[in-house]
């Protein structure tokens, strides 16, 4: 299984990183995104979504605060693309969506409008800023799209610091059992 062990292999170089203006690491973001996934008993699908769905942070080759210089990574296009590849389409559709979520998520809910820290909130201009009328419908006729939202929920929860949390092989169960 190649694939899992340079998942695991791109986390134990890179995972130490920091996620873009929030007081956790890439790697920290990621399992608590995973845990939130676990806690609410989801299928493995969503829990490798939420341990995954940033993995494009890591593959494109822009620097991490490319957004203070106006440019948007489009990160969930090369993590989409990546596990696309090599892991059931479900995975990749959620991963894809995870940034729509937000621009969705932005026009319809003025309290999550509100609440998004303020990297996530300068990120949101390069990515389109919230969905126009037409975008929203479009959105909420995808067949994932609750589970896109409750993505979205479990990644904007996972920046919690200083958290005790598992090492990544301790998911290792579930990408397994969403491999092509
Ligand atoms: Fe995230």
């Amino acid at each position: 299984m190649p694939i899992i062990k340079k998942i695991v292999e791109i986390f134990t170089e890179q995972g130490g990183s920091s996620y873009v203006g929030e007081p956790v690491t890439q790697l920290e973001h990621a399992i608590q995104a995973a845990l939130a996934a676990r806690r609410h008993q989801a299928r493995p699908e969503m829990v490798a979504a939420a341990l995954l769905h940033d993995i494009g942070h890591f593959l494109h080759h822009y620097s991490e605060d490319c957004a203070d210089f106006a440019i948007d990574s489009e990160h969930e296009k090369a993590g989409e693309a990546f596990l696309r590849e090599h892991f059931k389409e479900e995975v990749a559709e959620l991963v894809r969506h995870h940034v729509n979520a937000k621009r969705y998520l932005t026009a319809t809910n003025e309290k999550y409008a509100n609440n998004l820290t303020g990297a996530s909130f300068k990120s949101l201009q390069l990515q389109g800023g919230p969905m126009q009328p037409h975008e929203v419908e479009e959105f909420e006729a995808h067949p994932l799209f609750q589970d896109i939202l409750l993505l979205r929920r479990w990644d904007e929860g996972a920046k919690i610091p200083n958290k005790t949390l598992p090492p990544i092989t301790d998911f290792l169960s579930e990408l397994k059992m969403v491999l092509r």
